[in-house]
């Protein structure tokens, strides 16, 4: 290997109505939650995003992971512990103290309940997102999970603030993009063969909401959200391709299943 290289993994397969993604759409929608893996020869493993954490294989109940009802609510009864991103590591033979930086969009459930698997890594996400999470409003608590920032205090954090240019050298940029979460951020990559494209996160939920400029039931302000899409938006006018989190299409068009972009 001479460059970095990049695949895909899906950490947390949704089945829910689509209403719960976009404000008031009809039908029913699987989604994957995109986690990607980089190997870099010079900065080691880097994770873009982690995924559900493995207990949410769990039956719903009193008890559970994320609070009873909430899995149910999202439609995780198809995630397995096969599916959590140590495993997804694993069978790719990477072991998870390989991962010297992960990299969150934001900290909701399905982004950032890999958290506890890497205790030796950098953990890069803005301030406004580590602060809001651990102290979120009422109505938007179910989407930060507590359990999963249970070892945050212990972790090296690279607390960013704005735009922030990971590696110094322009091939790892990250986009603050705020709206669907305070901090949410968006990864603009650029790999020596394929080029620059960028990790959306949930910049949107699905592409022709995100088109369309429609809402997400939960996102923290709507203001924001519609100027981070205008934002990104230019740069696909531009040319930049880019790749939404939970976009079945968009996830099956990056390379996965043991095949990888360089
Ligand atoms: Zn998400």
């Amino acid at each position: 290997m001479s460059g970095p290289r990049m695949t895909v993994v899906d950490c947390g397969p949704l089945t829910l109505d689509k209403a719960k993604l976009v404000t008031m759409a009809p039908g029913t929608v699987s989604i994957p939650t995109t986690v990607a893996i980089f190997d870099h020869p010079k900065h080691g493993v880097i994770l873009w995003d982690t995924g559900c954490w493995e207990d949410v294989a769990d039956p719903d109940g009193p008890g559970a992971y994320w609070g009873e009802g909430i899995k149910t609510a999202f439609g995780a009864e198809a995630f397995t512990r096969d599916m959590a991103i140590n495993r997804r590591l694993d069978r790719l033979g990477i072991r998870t103290g390989d991962v010297k930086y992960v990299v969150y969009s934001h900290l909701h459930l399905d982004h950032a309940g890999g958290m506890s698997y890497f205790p030796n890594a950098v953990h890069v996400m803005q301030r406004d997102e580590l602060r809001y999470a651990l102290c979120p409003d009422p109505w938007i608590r179910p989407v930060y999970v507590q359990n999963d920032f249970r070892d945050l205090h212990r972790l090296n954090i690279l607390e960013i603030d704005g735009d922030h240019d990971l590696f110094g050298d322009g091939t790892f940029q990250l986009i603050k993009a705020p709206g669907h979460a305070p901090g949410m951020q968006c990864l603009m990559v650029t790999l020596p063969q394929r080029g620059r494209f960028i990790l959306g996160g949930d910049i949107a939920h699905q592409r022709d909401q995100y088109e369309a400029m429609i809402p997400m039931p939960w996102d923290y302000s709507c203001n924001l959200m519609s100027r981070s899409r205008n934002r990104i938006k230019q740069l696909e006018r531009a040319g930049i391709e880019m790749f939404l989190c939970h976009e079945p299409g968009e996830f099956a068009a990056l390379p996965g299943n043991g095949t990888w972009w360089e």
